[in-house]
């Protein structure tokens, strides 16, 4: 087996004894593998070994893979980076799924740039649930107002949220925060009955994520290696 085959399947392992031990089943997480600043040849290693989501972050390098990659249609796309308005056409034409929603204006506009024929475009709404000024993303607050708005954007699909909970070294607080991620997705999902992802946790945070709900995790470095 190869390194990036090798590595899949330690982080399937992961995600499936910290499924045990929060008493969840394994197929309710999938792995989304995150591809950014990767080659070609390493999102091949990783298809052939079974993956089929991936994610990237900067989108010019996105959409070449997309397109790279049209022979094999069973490849999920998430754009998991910070999007600018003047990009949304580019994720609109060629992602599958945009996590990283925070904002009307690019629901908008990625809801008319969506074309016709293609499947409505999944998002999930990105939540800055600690408040760093760092991070994008909006305040948990302000997740039902926007989850309004684009739930009545037809070429949109509003499929859950995404975060990316602050590292600290208080698990009381870092408990905290994914608590309250997952009562919000579970009042999303209340409201909207096609909401069914929670896109928490990395390979630090992943039992964590896992035991509050989590239905996605997102790993890079543990499955290509370090980034440059
Ligand atoms: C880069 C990235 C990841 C993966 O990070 P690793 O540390 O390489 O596992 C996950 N989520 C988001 C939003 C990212 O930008």
């Amino acid at each position: 087996m190869n390194k990036i085959a090798e590595r899949l399947e330690i982080a399937q392992q992961h995600i499936t004894n910290a499924a045990t031990k929060s008493q969840r089943k394994t197929n309710e997480i999938q792995l989304l593998a995150v591809s950014k600043t990767k080659p070609f040849e390493d999102i091949e290693q990783a298809y052939q070994a079974g993956q089929r989501q991936f994610g990237e972050n900067y989108v010019q390098e996105g959409v070449d893979k997309v397109n790279f990659f049209s022979k094999y249609p069973d490849i999920e796309w998430h754009f998991i980076g910070p999007l600018q308005s003047n990009k949304t056409k580019l994720v609109a034409e060629h992602f599958d799924w945009m996590q990283t929603l925070s904002r009307e204006k690019i629901a908008k506009r990625l809801n008319e740039q969506r074309s016709p024929e293609l499947a409505p475009l999944n998002v999930c709404i990105q939540v800055n649930v600690s408040q760093e000024d760092s991070k994008s993303g909006i305040s948990i607050e302000e997740v039902l107002p926007l989850a309004s708005i684009i739930a009545q954007l037809p070429r949109l699909n509003l499929r859950g949220l995404m975060a990316i909970p602050e590292k600290t070294d208080e698990p009381a607080k870092q408990a905290a925060s994914f608590a309250a991620l997952n009562t919000c997705f579970c009042q999303l999902k209340d409201k909207y009955p096609q909401v069914d992802t929670l896109s928490m946790g990395m390979s630090q945070d992943l039992e964590q994520a896992i035991a509050n709900g989590s239905t996605m995790v997102r790993i890079g470095t543990a499955i290509f290696g370090a980034r440059n």
